[in-house]
């Protein structure tokens, strides 16, 4: 493992290393009996007499258990040290993995990357970055905005809210009016996210509010252009995770002041 060859790749192999080890655990099981060490860990395949490499599967038959997990500790500590991402990119290499179960490997001397594992953020390579969260939520507004205020003119019919009623309105006073897309959120999502919308007219708004007559076509137009504004691919849940976040941080106080991040879920 210490092999000079390999040390540009260094970041690589812990990587494959990692990975590996978290997908096939057997790995680093200690032989339980004597007739273990014959057996090879990866596949199980075992041999009468005493071999160095499995001849099934051709895995070093003696790299396993603890002294495999001394090896890979250092490896992996070398590793991130030259690239402290390392662990939250293969995490987002095998979501489907909860935490708990995956660190349900790291024993002995490699119990150290357990905290390492759960610190990793996600997404990963991203830092929390504010600016890019606003301009999500800001697309997202654009899309979903149904009515815009515009000034009156003096006299003009203003509905006012206080009073349940009409009246007269004074000059310059806010009136709503229909104005903007009116995407309903799924709909404003997709488009972030570069769903790609049939061709044709797209059905009205099922609360009845109205919007102007929308296409695939567009909807599939405006989506490309918004992800190239924004320099990046966006998945369904970064959308939804951003606008969740946008509208927290509108809602309440304390969540501005603590300074809130953007969550998970
Ligand atoms: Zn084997």
């Amino acid at each position: 493992m210490n092999n000079a060859k390999y040390q540009p790749n260094l970041v690589e192999r812990a990587g494959q290393w990692l990975r590996f080890m978290i997908e096939r655990p057997s790995v680093l099981y200690e032989p339980e009996d004597e007739a273990a060490w014959g057996r090879c860990s990866l596949c199980a395949w075992e041999s009468q007499e005493k071999i160095e490499r499995c001849a099934l599967c051709g895995w070093p038959i003696h790299l396993r258990g603890e002294r495999l997990q001394r090896e890979l500790s250092k490896l992996i500590r070398r590793a991130l040290l030259r690239d402290t991402r390392l662990v939250a990119r293969l995490k987002d290499e095998i979501p489907w993995l909860p935490d708990d179960v995956v660190c349900r490997q790291f024993t002995g001397p490699l119990a150290w990357l357990d905290a390492v594992w759960r610190r990793a953020g996600k997404p990963p390579g991203r830092p929390y970055d504010p600016a890019r969260h606003w301009r999500i939520v800001a697309a997202m507004e654009m899309l979903m905005q149904t009515h815009a205020p515009s000034p009156t003119e003096e006299g003009e019919p203003l509905f006012d809210g206080d009073i349940q009623g009409t009246r007269p309105a004074r000059a310059g006073e806010l009136k709503l009016v229909p104005c903007g897309y009116g995407l309903m959120l799924r709909e404003a999502v997709g488009v972030l996210s570069g769903k790609l919308f049939t061709p044709g007219p797209i059905p009205s708004r099922r609360d009845g509010i109205a919007r102007p007559v929308l296409t695939g076509e567009l909807l599939n137009s405006i989506g490309r252009a918004l992800q190239k504004q924004l320099g990046y691919r966006l998945g369904r849940e970064e959308v939804f995770r951003s606008w969740r976040w946008g509208r927290q941080l509108r809602g309440s106080a304390p969540a501005r002041w603590s300074g809130s991040r953007v969550r998970a879920r």
